[in-house]
């Protein structure tokens, strides 16, 4: 899987899957406390409705018996009973005036007997007295009784007389049944008492009874049940009669207003637990975006951190990270090389060439490097030109010397910049663990002991670090502290000179100023050994200063002679540089044009443009510019047609190489001419056999220098000899 999905995967697995499930959970609870709440709600409404229901049941009978004693407590009706004829006064009166008014569904009158005299029935023609008997004969004896023995219980302003009812079954259908004794309103009447004439009203709770109440008190599809046909109806009443008998049961559509409530707050609920899932799924997405991309930029980062930008390898810190871990994770009989890599004249394609073509040697570089290691090697770039590559699990020396040799022959081939075919090279230092050492300091400091060593016996070649070499560097060291010393004063240091002779008349036109070190316990130490020291431990100016004072006052003492200095790429570089010279010159009152600066090529493809403009001041003073070492290095006769020199130094390499079988002397006869067509003056270095002499006068070259005229020697020795030529002059 892709680190990407893998990511993706962790993230729903660890955040969007809990959090989901989370907020489900809570919406699940919320639903359930919103169904709980409607259920508690409808419970109570259910328990009062049916309470209500009671209730009414309950006032049913007072209700029914109030109504009987509108009529019943009356003188009128107690006369109308008991004689004859009065049918139809009964009947209105105490009949259908009750159904009519009240809706009692039946009403009987009973005389003393308990024989019905009346009998009025809703529906109900033959003998509907039949049906109500069986119940009302208990009450009606009841009702006597209470008669009889002048109970007054009960009897108040709102019920005037006694009475007796139940909750009962007529016919097969609930009802409630009441009677009540037909007596005088005035007292006029007497009667006796238990003899009274009976009025017994029946109200079913069936029929249209149902319809009123479930009207009145909104109950809903409201109906009876009898016993046998119970269901498990919502809302019930169970009607009992007196004696505690169950009639059937009310039953009905409680009103509920917890699941009117749930009804209505549901699809909202639902609706706002959508959004809020929708939501929580549009942050989690955002979220995981947003952590994705931060992941991102954090592991560009920690890749730009560890990566050379420019080749996307390694950089130095990765390199220590790996270099440490193959130090830590090294088997007992295996070995770990570090090689430290340098290109040799790198320098020059940059400043000739151009920075993008620098890059692109590098890139180039570091791609046909990346072909000869293994993938478990590390090929890092430190910086500039420096590479670095980490060997874990060397096998053997030879492994690790094949490799560099592959690297030097690989770089040896020509590189291919924008058409222009590039010869550098690389030098390779190595060390090795844990015979050089088993940490990382120990390691690179020793490859880069190597890599120095390499690059001074002569570049484009690998040296394995030996304990000679860390002698060599403190030697090195020691040099660089004793010329420290010597520059600060004392007569270490002297400037010689080595005189130049004209080829076409022999005589001695210049010298060149050549500067010596004697030291106290070494002897004398080599301008080639110390320069180089010096110009990378910022000493060079300070003795370019000390050679060009001496050289000036040596100047002023033989004014027909040209004196020339040696000038390193460093002292050009300082934007100071020629006015410094001019000063110098001003001071000693030495004409310009009697001074030659001998710089090497290097020096003059210094790409800021400083080093241009200091020989463009200097020789528009009159200073004359020397190309010394001619023909070493990165030189090519092609670029002699830009430089702005005036003179040309061959080098004594190839002077040597006169008269061996590979012809330096073709090499020297094209650059003299090459330098004649330009109207250069050229001059020979390292001149030491008169055959040499010989030949570079035939061929044209202007002044020769070397052992064969004369070693550098102090200035007194040049007076001697000057004078020593005069002589001969003026004897001759
Ligand atoms: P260079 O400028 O090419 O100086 C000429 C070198 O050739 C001198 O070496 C000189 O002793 C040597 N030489 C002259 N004639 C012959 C000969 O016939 N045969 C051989 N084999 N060698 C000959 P030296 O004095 O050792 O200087 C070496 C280099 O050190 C100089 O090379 C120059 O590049 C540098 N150098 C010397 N003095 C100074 C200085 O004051 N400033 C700077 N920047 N560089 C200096
Ligand atoms: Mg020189
Ligand atoms: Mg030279």
């Amino acid at each position: 899987m892709p680190p990407s999905s893998l990511r993706s995967a962790r993230f729903l697995r660890r955040v969007a899957l809990p959090t989901l499930v989370g907020i489900g959970a809570l919406g699940g609870l919320v639903g359930m406390l919103l169904a709980w709440a409607g259920h508690e709600a409808d419970e109570i409404a259910v328990s009062r409705q049916v309470a209500l229901a009671n209730v009414v049941i309950g006032n049913l009978r007072d209700t029914i018996a109030h109504n009987q004693e509108s009529v019943t407590v009356w003188d009128d009706a107690v006369r109308a009973v008991r004689q004859d004829g009065a049918a139809e006064w009964i009947d209105y009166n105490l009949g259908s005036w009750m159904h009519t008014y009240f809706g009692h569904d039946g009403a009987y009158v009973l005389d003393a007997a308990d024989e019905p005299i009346y009998q009025f029935s809703t529906g109900m023609t033959e003998e509907p007295y039949r049906d109500v008997q069986v119940v009302a004969a208990p009450l009606v004896g009841t009702l006597r009784q209470l008669l009889r023995e002048g109970d007054e219980t009960g009897i108040s302003d709102r019920i005037l007389s006694q009475g007796a009812a139940d909750l009962t079954t007529v016919g097969g259908r609930p009802a409630v049944v009441s009677a009540k004794p037909i007596v005088s309103d005035t007292g006029e009447i007497e009667q006796t008492p238990g003899t009274e004439y009976v009025h017994i009203a029946v109200r079913y709770l069936d029929g249209d009874f149902l319809e009123l109440l479930g009207r009145d008190y909104m109950f809903d599809d409201l109906r009876f049940e009898g016993e046998e046909e119970a269901t498990d109806a919502a809302a019930k009443l169970p009607l009992l009669s007196d004696s505690g008998e169950t009639v059937g049961h009310l039953v009905w559509h409680p009103y509920r207003p917890g699941a009117a409530v749930v009804d209505k707050v549901a699809p909202v609920a639902a609706a706002v637990a959508g959004l809020v899932f929708l939501l929580i799924i549009g942050l989690l997405f955002m979220l995981n975006l947003r952590s994705r991309k931060l992941l991102e930029r954090e592991a560009r980062m920690k890749h730009l951190a560890h990566h050379d930008p420019l080749t996307e390898l390694p950089n130095r810190a990765l390199f220590h990270e790996r270099l440490d871990e193959a130090l830590r994770t090294r088997p007992v009989d295996s070995l770990v090389g570090v090689l430290y890599l340098d290109l040799d004249h790198f320098k020059q394609v940059n400043d000739t060439l151009g920075h993008p073509a620098g890059d692109a040697v590098i890139n180039e570089f570091a791609t046909r490097l990346i072909g000869l290691i293994r993938l478990s090697d590390t090929l890092a770039r430190l910086g500039g030109d420096e590479f670095t590559i980490v060997i874990p699990d060397l096998k053997s020396m030879e492994d690790v010397e094949a490799l560099s040799s592959r690297i030097i022959d690989t770089v040896r081939q020509p590189f291919d910049v924008d058409g222009h075919q590039v010869f550098i090279g690389v030098t390779v230092g190595i060390a090795i663990a844990p015979d050089d050492g088993d940490t990382r300091t120990e390691l690179c400091r020793k490859a880069d002991i190597a890599l120095y060593h390499a690059k001074s016996s002569g570049r484009s070649r690998y040296a394995i670090f030996g304990s000679e070499m860390d002698s060599m560097l403190r030697a090195r060291r020691d040099i660089e502290r004793d010329l420290r010393r010597a520059l600060r004063g004392g007569d270490q240091l002297a400037v010689h000179y080595q005189p130049l002779f004209s080829a076409a008349t022999q005589k001695i036109i210049g010298v060149e100023a050549l500067l010596r070190w004697l030291h106290p316990t070494n002897g004398w130490i080599s301008p080639e050994v110390f320069i180089p020291i010096a110009e990378d431990t910022g000493m060079i100016e300070a003795i370019g200063e000390f050679v060009l004072r001496d050289s000036c006052e040596a100047a002023r003492r033989w004014p027909t002679l040209s004196v020339a200095v040696n000038v390193s790429a460093i002292e050009l570089r300082n934007p100071a540089f020629a006015t410094k010279v001019a000063a110098r010159l001003l001071e000693a009152g030495v004409d310009p044009r009697r001074l030659e600066l001998e710089l090497t090529e290097s020096a003059l493809t210094d790409p800021n443009g400083v080093c241009d403009q200091n020989v463009k001041a200097l020789r528009a003073l009159g200073v004359r510019i020397a190309l010394d070492d001619f023909g070493t290095g990165f030189s090519s006769l092609g670029r002699l047609q830009k430089l702005e020199v005036d003179r040309i130094k061959i080098d004594r390499s190839f002077i040597h190489g006169f008269g061996k079988a590979n012809g330096d002397e073709a090499i020297v006869l094209a650059i003299v001419e090459m330098a004649r067509a330009r109207g250069l003056k050229t001059t020979a270095e390292g001149v030491e056999t008169p055959e040499q002499s010989g030949h570079l006068t035939q061929i044209g070259c202007d002044d020769l220098q070397g052992f064969l005229y004369s070693r550098p020697v102090p200035a007194d020795e040049v007076t001697a000899l000057l004078k020593r030529s005069t002589t001969r002059q003026l004897s001759a």
